[in-house]
């Protein structure tokens, strides 16, 4: 994949540590390649499967009903995102499967189907598409291009350079102008988005943090693998009211922790 010079590389940082000290500014992700070039680059990847890539999402998708979920936008969004493009070439040919698959650094990209889950959390509820949207933890990107389907605007932040970097070149083809792609700490979430319709963290943290709860608009709803009381991780479910938050904790599930700083 080409970079034109004209691409703009520099990226948001949030908090005090920024190098200049100024207010980040979010950058949507762009490409300077129209999608007719890339055909050429789906086919060779996907020729390994034998299959089009295509016929291989309709079947996820088809799968993905089959295990319950409903929400014609989230089943649409799957089936719109090349998940091959955001793995390692020597995984492609699991792109498509049920399975959570490492994307560098440590870190998972999720399961087709938790991914589909969560979303569907996330619009229950809401007529059409969502507003803006936080996405803590975007890893290789894939789900803030599943998001970008559903929602007006995504922001997406990320602590590890690495994979925010990773995220941004994943995504450049796609040329999802309502993608914000953001280095820093999520725990603080991203104050200059808010107020959030949603926030979906892709981290699991012993608590949901205080700023996520400030952030999100009232009648905006906040799903994140946290801790329970009883000791393991779940999938919790937060609405905010004009009269406080309501609370649900549903499935156990497993994602890699939520951290605070950069790296
Ligand atoms: N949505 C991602 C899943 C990535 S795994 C995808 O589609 O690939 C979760 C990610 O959360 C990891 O990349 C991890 O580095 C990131 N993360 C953990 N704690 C974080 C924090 N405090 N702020 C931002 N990202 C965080």
């Amino acid at each position: 994949m080409t970079q034109r010079p004209g691409f703009p590389v520099k990226l948001a940082q949030t908090g005090a540590s920024g190098p200049s000290g100024k207010a980040p500014a979010t950058l949507p992700v762009r490409s300077s390649q129209p999608p007719a070039a890339l055909a050429p680059r789906v086919a060779s990847s996907v020729s390994g499967l034998g299959l089009d890539s295509g016929a291989v999402r309709a079947r996820m998708v088809r799968k993905l009903a089959e295990q319950g979920v409903k929400d014609p936008r989230v089943l649409d969004a799957m089936g719109l995102v090349e998940r091959h493009r955001f793995v390692e070439s020597a995984l492609v040919n699991q792109a498509y499967e049920d399975t959570s698959l490492p994307i560098g650094l440590g870190q998972t990209i999720s399961k087709p189907n938790v991914v589909a889950r969560m979303i569907e959390l996330l619009c229950q509820d809401a007529t059409g598409k969502l507003g803006r949207i936080l996405e803590i933890g975007t890893g290789c990107g894939y789900q803030a291009a599943v998001l970008s389907h559903v929602a007006t605007e995504v922001y997406s932040i990320e602590r590890l350079r690495g994979l925010h970097e990773k995220a941004r070149t994943n995504l450049r083809p796609f040329r999802l102008h309502n993608v914000h792609l953001i280095f820093g700490d999520g725990m603080l979430g991203y104050p200059k988005g808010a107020p959030y319709a949603g926030i979906i963290s892709a981290a699991g943290g012993d608590a949901v943090p205080e700023a996520w709860l400030d952030q999100l608009a009232v009648g905006g709803r906040l799903i994140a693998p946290t801790i329970t009381p009883a000791g393991h991780q779940a999938l919790v479910v937060i609405l905010k009211t004009a009269q406080g938050f309501e609370r649900q904790v549903l499935e156990a599930v497993h994602f890699v922790p939520l951290k605070s700083g950069v790296a």
